[in-house]
This record gives structure tokens, C-alpha cells and sequence, in this order.
């Protein structure tokens, strides 16, 4: 801690003085105050021992040595240690959903619920009705029903958790149709395959990588056939020579065996989205009514409620999934439920939605809305990055993210930053550099680096963050 190579005298290592002295001083009331005695004390002795090689090397200057000194430094070190390590960040990445920034943002409706469920008890799991236990999914599958058309659902961690537990209980043992166009990897730890395996089940592959048949899904139904599965094809497409089975088709294939079909949706989403101008995907009805047995979705994509996976589908089917013992390990917390339900409860008015849901208002924000951002921003990044960097305001195009319409892309708007002088050498880390101080900040401003460019995307900056955003551009400068 001490600064080692400065001009002036220098302290030795029985100039130290002790720890008790170093508590007593007023210096030091001020850090116990603050951070309290058994961090400012252990704190210290890191700082004394540190002392303590810088003298015996000969470097450590006296004035290191001065309480204020001591003082000053604990405080600065106690502040940084402390400081939380999941912050806020501004994510002008331009991906909506941007599950390593923490997906959907919760509209206000649940931020109110959560901070009421933190700070007082709540029925749980207790029936108000006759005062026995309850049963935590009540609280929310009959909305979940009401919305889906589903006969009965549960919820559990994430969708992840979802399908494995849908295949732990259903499938055991016994095989799981899927088609080689749908073995879907998300984000590398989730792969259909490796659920499977973890799941007990066994995979049959049918098909090819761009074209599966009825037939396929016909010909590998026997015995041992627990289930027809479609996975929803979250972040890539298959185009060109293509062919795959709807999941009407899959359900009369399935249907005179007496064998359930799943559907993994991945994001899913409660309304049909193109209302808004935006490009068509498959709602959880729609797969219901398709004849769907279970779909399995999560709440923190397109739903734009917290992380969650939910499964709806057949009475029978919900019931034996809710009785495994996965169940209990992969169940979901009050805060979750409280910040569900009130989500959910948006879509009984869909008139309201894109005001009222915060991930569906980033979605459908103008272009022109965004370009007056870019306009009133761009003086500022420029003041604050000099001659060095060229800053426009530019349209440029979001994605939804988090496997939600991979290929569909927004229009918006933003800043595009780029080293003066164009494609010269070492404008790539000049762009790096400028990346990594922005990520620096005190509030960390996220973009994208592509074609030489470094971009930030206003469509998740909405009005009320302007300013602050503004005030870390002029931070830049120091
Ligand atoms: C996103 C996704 C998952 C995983 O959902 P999480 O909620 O992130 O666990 C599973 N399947 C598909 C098809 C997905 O798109």
C-alpha cells in the first residue's frame, strides 16, 4: 500500500508503530466508524506488514508512516473492498436480452411486489382459506393457465432447469425423440444432449441437420418411446434445403401411441409480438393449441419477468413433474414469484403492454427517438475523447437476444466511435483501449467493437438515463 519510490526520508522497520497506537488515533475513529473494527484492524495489519518490506527494503518513506497517511489509505482500501461486485452497467451492446448483462429489466409493477415480499411475511405456502399448507405454484398457475391456455403449470429456476426436470420425470430411462435440426446448444452450458444425458434419458436423433420428415418421427416411435420433443431453434437458423415437422403434424404422429410431445420454446412469449411491428414468434398458445402435451419457456427472455422456467401443459403430466424429487431442489424463491405475478398480469391488458413492460418498450422504441439521443450525446463523447477518436451519431441495428429471433434484426441508433485518421495501424487497440475505459467507468458503459468501429446502441437507454450517461462520457475526460 504505501508508495515505495518517492523522493525524501525514509522510515525503518522500528519506526513502525503499533497496531494499538494506530487504532487510538482520531484518524482511525473515523475508519472503525465507518467500515468497524474487525476490517479497519485486519486491514491495518496487511498495511503494517506491507510497511514493514518496504522498510526493511529501504523504501518506504516516512510520511507513510503519519496517521493521516494510515488513516487515508484504509479508508481508500476498506471503500474498494467494499464496494458491491454486481453493479449497474449501461448496456448500449444494442442485444436487448443480454443474458451475461442480466436479460429482461422488470417493469415497475414488480419492482413494488419484490420490495414488499422482502420486508413482510406472505401466504407462500399457506392456504389463507382453510389455514393448511400451501402449495407455491397456486399462487401463479392459474394466471400461467388463464394466458397460455394450459391445463395446469409449474415453475421452477430457470428453463433449463425446466426441461430437466420435465425429462427427469417423464422420460427416465426411456428415449426422447428430437430432430437433428433442433439439438440445440445455448450459451455452451446448454446443450439438449447433455440435459438428456443428465436427465436419465435417452436421445434418438432423427432426421438431418436441415431436413427431418414425419416419417422419421413415425419410424421412431416404439416401446420404449417416453416422448416427441421439439427444441425451438434459439439462436441459429436453418435455411435453404430445409424441412421440418409443425408441432400439429408431430402431435397426430403422436397421438395414437399414447405418446406425450414437449416443446421447449426457449423464450417464448405471452402475446403475439408482430401487433408492434415486430417480427412474428411462436407464442406459448399457439403451441398449446397446436396440441402441445408440455412447453417449457422462460420468464426472463421475451416474457420480461425474472429468471425463471416455467412448464405448462396436461393436468396429469404437471402433476407427476411437481411430485419428483428435482422438483424441491430446483424451485423457485418468493422474490421470483413476487416479481412474476405482477408481470404476468401486464398481458391481461395488452393494450398497455409496451408502455407498461420494460423489455417490450425497449423493443419497440422509434429510431427517431434514438437518433435525438445519438444527436444530443455526441458532442459530449467528442469534447471528452478530443482529436484522437472520430464520434457519429449513426443508425445502426439491435438484436432482441437471448435466442429470440436470432436472425431479425432492429433499427436504431446510436454513437459509432473510431480511431481520427481511419484504418491506420493500431487503430484496433485504440479501439480496445477506449473499450476498456469506458468499461472502466464508476458506471460501466458496455458497447460493441465490429468493423473497426466501436458502437453504442441507445435502444436500451431510456430517458430518465441520460444524463447520467452524459455525466460518465465528461468522467472520460479525467
Ligand atoms: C434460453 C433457452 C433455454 C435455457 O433457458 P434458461 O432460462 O436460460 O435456463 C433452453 N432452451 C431453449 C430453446 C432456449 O432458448
Amino acid at each position: 500500500m504505501p508508495v515505495a519510490d518517492q523522493a525524501g526520508p525514509r522510515a525503518g522497520a522500528a519506526d513502525l508503530p503499533s497496531l494499538d497506537r494506530l487504532l487510538g488515533t482520531p484518524e482511525l475513529h473515523a475508519a472503525v466508524a465507518d467500515f468497524g473494527r474487525t476490517q479497519v484492524t485486519a486491514a491495518l495489519r496487511r498495511d503494517l506488514d506491507e510497511c514493514r518490506t518496504a522498510a526493511l527494503a529501504g523504501t518506504l518513506p516516512s510520511d507513510a508512516l503519519r496517521p493521516a497517511a494510515f488513516g487515508e489509505r484504509i479508508k481508500t482500501g476498506l471503500t474498494e473492498r467494499n464496494r458491491a461486485t454486481l453493479r449497474p452497467v449501461f448496456n448500449l451492446t444494442g442485444t436487448v436480452l443480454h443474458t451475461n448483462l442480466g436479460r429482461a429489466l422488470l417493469p415497475e409493477a414488480a419492482i413494488e411486489s419484490v420490495v414488499q415480499a422482502l420486508t413482510t411475511p406472505a401466504n407462500l405456502e399457506f392456504d389463507l382459506a382453510t389455514g393448511g399448507r400451501g402449495d407455491r405454484d397456486d399462487l401463479i398457475s392459474p394466471l400461467l393457465c388463464e394466458l397460455t391456455g394450459g391445463e395446469a403449470a409449474t415453475v421452477v429456476n430457470n428453463n433449463a432447469a425446466a426441461v430437466l426436470l420435465m425429462l427427469a420425470t417423464l422420460a427416465k430411462r426411456r428415449e426422447v425423440v428430437v430432430s437433428r435440426g433442433e439439438l440445440v446448444e445455448i450459451g455452451g452450458a446448454f446443450r439438449i444432449p447433455d440435459i438428456m444425458t443428465h436427465a436419465g434419458a435417452k436421445l434418438v436423433e432423427i432426421g438431418t441437420t436441415n431436413r427431418t420428415h414425419a416419417a422419421d418421427y413415425r419410424n421412431a416411435i416404439g416401446e420404449k418411446t417416453a416422448l416427441l420433443m421439439k427444441v425451438h431453434c434459439s439462436n441459429y437458423e436453418v435455411t435453404g434445403f430445409t424441412k421440418s415437422v409443425d408441432v400439429s403434424e408431430v402431435v397426430e404422429i403422436a397421438k395414437p401411441h399414447g405418446v406425450p410431445v414437449a416443446v421447449d420454446l426457449g423464450s417464448g412469449t405471452l402475446t403475439p409480438l408482430e401487433r408492434w411491428g415486430l417480427p412474428h414468434e411462436t407464442t406459448v398458445q399457439e403451441t398449446i393449441a397446436a396440441g402441445a402435451d408440455l412447453v417449457t419457456f422462460s420468464g426472463d427472455k421475451l416474457l420480461g419477468g425474472p429468471q425463471a422456467g416455467m412448464i405448462v401443459g396436461r393436468k396429469e403430466l404437471i402433476a407427476r413433474i411437481k411430485k419428483h424429487p428435482l422438483k424441491r431442489a430446483l424451485r423457485v424463491g418468493k422474490l421470483t414469484l413476487a416479481a412474476l405475478e405482477p408481470v404476468l398480469r401486464l398481458y391481461r391488458d395488452p393494450d398497455h403492454l409496451p408502455e407498461r413492460l420494460t423489455t417490450l418498450r425497449l423493443l419497440t422504441r422509434t429510431r427517431a427517438e434514438m437518433a435525438a439521443q445519438a444527436a444530443r450525446l455526441v458532442p459530449v463523447l467528442a469534447k471528452s475523447l478530443g482529436d484522437a477518436y472520430t464520434v457519429t451519431a449513426a443508425p445502426m441495428v439491435s438484436q432482441i437476444g437471448s435466442g429470440a429471433l436470432p436472425v431479425e434484426q432492429l433499427p436504431s441508433y446510436g454513437l459509432a466511435i473510431a480511431p481520427a485518421g481511419g484504418g491506420k495501424r493500431g487503430s484496433g487497440r485504440a479501439l480496445a483501449t477506449l473499450e476498456a475505459a469506458l468499461r472502466g467507468l464508476p458506471y460501466p458503459v458496455i458497447g460493441r467493437i465490429a468493423d473497426q468501429t466501436l458502437w453504442l446502441d441507445l435502444r436500451c437507454l431510456e430517458a430518465q438515463d441520460e444524463m447520467r450517461l452524459s455525466l460518465q462520457f465528461e468522467e472520460l475526460r479525467a
